[in-house]
């Protein structure tokens, strides 16, 4: 049986489906990913990605950080594709728990996802890192250079989590027990290269593992099921 219509027969049969995801669920959007051929880590900078998206090095040098922010990792008209859109259906269906994701970008909840679980926080939030004031992303959008709270004047920071940071316990915990209830666990569109994110895939205990992407990932020979292709298309012709 093809790969497109076994997932089919396990999504029609299923009312416990949990979705895990990463930068390449919105390449279709137009938000180029990490990892990829045209990836952000394949372009060339003063200094690499990984150390702009540091604490150590927005504490620095919040100047270049938010320049590279603004420049690279803000997509504010960006509009949901494919997956998203059938996900929110699934869930509205009753048929899917809910979406953890390590995007940053918010279009699973723009595409009507209700449950959503954003492992590294979303650029849509923002706060002042002295007196938590919480500022919209219009804000850091149009701030000339670093931006600082009309407050206090403290250094504003996404409440996006950076290289050096910890994932909250609270998204962790959320995230493994979701993992725990799913019957199909659909993973598509990442790397699965950064943890703790790509380790919670261990807290799945059952057999319908279902990998969606369009390179190879060091867990696909966990996968009960593997498509490669876009995940968009796929989850689309799945859905149809
Ligand atoms: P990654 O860049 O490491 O990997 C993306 C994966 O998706 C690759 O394996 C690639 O082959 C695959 N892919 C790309 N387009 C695809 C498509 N249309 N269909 C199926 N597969 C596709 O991304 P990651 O694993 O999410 O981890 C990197 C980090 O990137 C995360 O921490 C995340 O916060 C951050 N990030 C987020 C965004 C965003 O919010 N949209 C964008 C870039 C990076």
């Amino acid at each position: 049986m093809k790969a497109t219509e076994q997932l089919r027969q396990w999504v029609k049969q299923s009312n416990r489906i949990v979705f895990f995801g990463g930068a390449g669920v919105s390449t279709e959007s137009n938000i180029p990913d990490f990892r990829s051929q045209d990836g952000l880590y394949k372009q060339k900078y003063p200094y690499p990605p990984e150390m702009i998206l540091s604490y150590s090095f927005f504490m620095l040098h919040p100047d270049i950080f938010y320049q590279f922010y603004r420049d690279k990792m803000l997509y504010l008209s960006a509009q949901p594709n494919q997956a998203h859109v059938q996900l929110a259906k699934w869930e509205e269906e009753g048929k899917l728990l809910g979406v953890i994701t390590q995007n940053i970008d918010g279009l699973h909840q723009k595409a009507g996802s209700k449950n959503v679980i954003e492992l590294h926080g979303s650029v849509w939030r923002n706060h002042c890192m002295q007196c938590r004031r919480p500022y919209r992303v219009n804000f850091i959008l149009e701030a000339e250079g670093v931006p600082k709270c009309t407050a206090c004047g403290g250094l504003i920071k996404p409440d996006v989590v950076l290289y050096e940071e910890s994932l909250r316990t609270e998204d962790l915990q959320k995230a493994g027990e979701l993992i725990g209830k799913a019957e199909v666990l659909l993973v598509g569109g990442t790397s699965l290269a950064v943890y703790p994110a790509a380790g919670l895939l261990q807290q799945y205990t059952g057999d319908h593992l279902v990998l969606i992407n369009q390179g190879e990932t060091p867990l696909d020979h966990k996968a009960n099921l593997r498509i490669h292709g876009k995940i968009g298309e796929v989850l689309a012709q799945v859905g149809a």
